[in-house]
């Protein structure tokens, strides 16, 4: 079995575009993996694959034992990207109570909840706060906090610091494996087209290659923590 496992999935757009080809790839839960390669290797399209975005062309996926609609549904799955898809109008805690708000989470717990994750982010005192108030290092702590307030089983994270500067790049790393540690349960996918930051970061690096997109390799990192 495993968490996520994908199966000689393969993916040709409709315009005959061949993203991914053969890919084999079994996850399991607790990972932390990187996805690096070329622009064009298909990192993206695994991403849409697994949230039911886009259908496979061929193959076989299984999100936990469901469909990946299904999974999505469940709001087992979040994503974190690298442009802050942070609604400019709403406050910190607005924006992250938004997901449990769209599940029609009644309101005690969607408070509950939002501070629980502002806390993790260190962002507890700017619950009032509006996202352009904020720095870009802090903007990304709040769509962290807005993809844990739910609880996910798989987070997605798409170039998530490729935007900020070195310093506070570093200081996300760090604190995104500090929460990580505190779910063993949560499994992690994440993609980035720098090499150190995947060695750092994960406990497998996953490389592509493009046309078609394939896994060319996976590398297992050690785990530096007891
Ligand atoms: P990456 O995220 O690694 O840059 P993508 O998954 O976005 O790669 O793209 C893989 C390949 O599929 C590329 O050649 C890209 O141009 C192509 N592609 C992506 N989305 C579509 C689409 N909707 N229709 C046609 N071709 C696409
Ligand atoms: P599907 O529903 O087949 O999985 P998508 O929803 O990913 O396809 O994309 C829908 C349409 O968006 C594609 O058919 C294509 O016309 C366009 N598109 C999106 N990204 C790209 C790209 N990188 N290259 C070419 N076309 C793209």
């Amino acid at each position: 079995s495993g968490f996520v496992r994908m199966e000689n999935l393969s993916k040709t757009y409709p315009n005959g575009t061949v993203a991914l080809h053969d890919v084999n790839l079994t996850i399991h839960e607790g990972e932390f993996l990187c996805f690096v390669g070329p622009s064009g290797c298909g990192k993206s399209t695994i991403f849409k694959i697994i949230t039911g975005l886009s259908s496979p062309s061929g193959g076989t996926l299984d999100v936990f034992g469901t469909t990946p609609k299904e999974a999505r549904k469940q709001s087992d799955i979040s994503f974190v990207f690298q442009d802050h898809t942070l609604l400019p109008w709403s406050t910190v805690e607005s924006n992250v109570r938004l997901p449990l708000e769209l599940r029609g989470v009644d309101k005690k717990t969607q408070k509950i909840e939002a501070e629980r994750v502002l806390e993790m982010v260190g962002l507890k005192d700017y619950m009032k706060v509006l996202p352009r108030q904020l720095s870009g290092g802090m903007k990304m702590r709040v769509s962290i906090a807005r993809a844990l307030v739910s609880r996910p089983k798989l987070l997605l994270m798409d170039e998530p610091f490729g935007a900020l500067d070195e310093i506070t790049r570093q200081t996300l790393q760090n604190e995104l494996l500090n929460i990580w540690q505190q779910d063993k349960k949560m499994t992690v996918l994440f993609v980035t087209h720098n090499v150190f930051e995947s060695v750092f970061l994960s406990t497998r690096v996953v490389v592509m290659t493009a046309r078609p997109g394939k896994i060319a390799a996976t590398l297992d990192i050690p785990v530096p923590f007891p």
